[in-house]
This record gives C-alpha cells, structure tokens and sequence, in this order.
C-alpha cells in the first residue's frame, strides 16, 4: 500500500473474534501498521511505570482500563506512526470516549477513521477460542489448544518463544470482558454507522476467508476514494 493510498482502519469485535489474528495477516498482505490496545497496554504494565501500574489491576481483573490512561498511551502510538502507509487499530477505541479522542488527534493531521470493520461471531465461539487461547511471550502470536495448536506443545512455531494463558482468558475475567464489550459495543458501532463507515464481517469462519472479505472490503473503499 502507498502513502496515496493509505487508510486508517479500525478493527471491532468482542474479544475471541479475531481482531489480533486479522491484523497480523492484513498487515502482512497490506503493509498497514498495525496497533494492537492490549499490546501496548501489557508493555505499559510490565515497565512498571506508574500509567503501567494503574493499568495492572484493571486489565488483571479483565475490566476496561481507564480512558484517560488508554488515550494517553494509544495516541502515543499513533502519533508514533505518522506518515506510514495506513494504520489499523485493533482493541482501540473500545469507548466512545475513546473514539472520539481518537477522532480528534487525527483530525489534527487532517487524517480521519476511514472505515471500522466489525467482526461477528456468537459469543460461545468467542468464548471457546479464549479459554483455549495460548499467546506467545516474544511476538504475541495467537494459537488455540484445540482448534489452531503450535507445532510443539508450549512453543511457539514463529520464533520458538514460550507460550503461555494470558492473565486475563481464564472464565471468571472472560465473562467480563465479554460483559463489559457488550455494554459498551452499541454505543460504539452507533458513533461509526452514523457516519456510514461501519462494515460488519462474518467471523464464525476460517481466519483467511475473514481475511479475503476485508481485503475486498479495503480495496473497495480505496477505489471509491480514489474514483472521487
Ligand atoms: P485485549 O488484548 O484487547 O483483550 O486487551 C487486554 C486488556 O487490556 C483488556 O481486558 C483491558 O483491560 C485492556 N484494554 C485493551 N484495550 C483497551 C481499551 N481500548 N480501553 C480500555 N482497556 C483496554
């Protein structure tokens, strides 16, 4: 993708339907840099820095941390990867307050939210993959125990780094997430379709014709954009 071309992309979903799984393979086929909340909030929280510290016990607990922490943080990011060849955001903005911080700063570069794709899948899917869900230390690299296992078992096949459960994809943190997701995903997904830029996908399927169908969906608005 060049810079002509780029586009700021975010990914919405409750947790389990694949946000993090998207992005990888989209920014491997598209070259968008990819910014996932949860990433950069872990970092935050194993600095040890006082943001990190606040964010700790919330996302230990799988409740939202707080807005002003997140926008802190995730704007850093952002403004982080001006000028490349367009962003997409996984895990962010989960609020609408957040989405309309997120709205304003790239107001500021003259930038904008060009499209939100949400992911579908029924909540028993989503919950499925998160209890079996194994994460790699080094790169974040997502498996499942029974539907996508690593080649050897507590290794991952990327680099070799361990795996391990996330703090948070244990039942009683997960029925909150999921809970929370669910308070908060109305008002969301309205802030977008409002301005007629919300896609929603079918998630309940294979992760590359998930992928096929947003690709399709990026280059569709690309030329539309560039047919004026
Ligand atoms: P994730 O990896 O997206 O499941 O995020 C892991 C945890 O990080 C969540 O359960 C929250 O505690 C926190 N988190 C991630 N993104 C956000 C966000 N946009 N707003 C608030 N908390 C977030």
């Amino acid at each position: 993708m060049t810079a002509a071309k780029a586009l700021n992309v975010i990914l919405l979903g409750p947790q389990g339907a694949g946000k993090g799984t998207q992005a990888a393979a989209l920014q491997a086929r598209l070259g968008m840099v990819h910014i996932a909340s949860g990433e950069v909030l872990r970092a935050a929280k194993n600095s040890g820095t006082e943001l990190g510290r606040s964010a700790k016990q919330y996302m230990d607990a799988g409740e939202l941390v707080p807005d002003e922490i997140t926008i802190a943080l995730l704007l850093e990011q952002i403004s982080g990867a001006e000028g490349a060849s367009g962003i997409l955001l996984d895990g962010f903005p989960r609020t609408v307050a957040q989405a309309e911080a997120l709205d304003a700063a790239l107001a500021a570069r003259g930038g904008a939210v060009d499209l939100a794709v949400e992911l579908v899948a029924p909540l028993d899917t989503v919950r499925r993959r998160l209890m079996g869900r194994l994460t790699c230390r080094t790169c974040g690299a997502v498996y499942n125990v029974r539907s996508r296992p690593p080649k050897v078992a507590g290794v991952c096949d990327i680099d070799g780094g361990e795996l391990y459960q996330r703090e948070d994809d244990y039942q009683e943190a997960i029925d909150r997430r999921l809970a929370i997701w669910r308070e908060q995903n109305q008002a969301l997904t309205g802030h977008y379709e409002k301005r007629g830029i919300l896609f929603p996908v079918d998630a309940d399927r294979a992760p590359s014709l998930v992928t096929d169908t947003i690709v399709g969906l990026l280059e569709r608005h690309r030329s539309t954009v560039r047919g004026g």
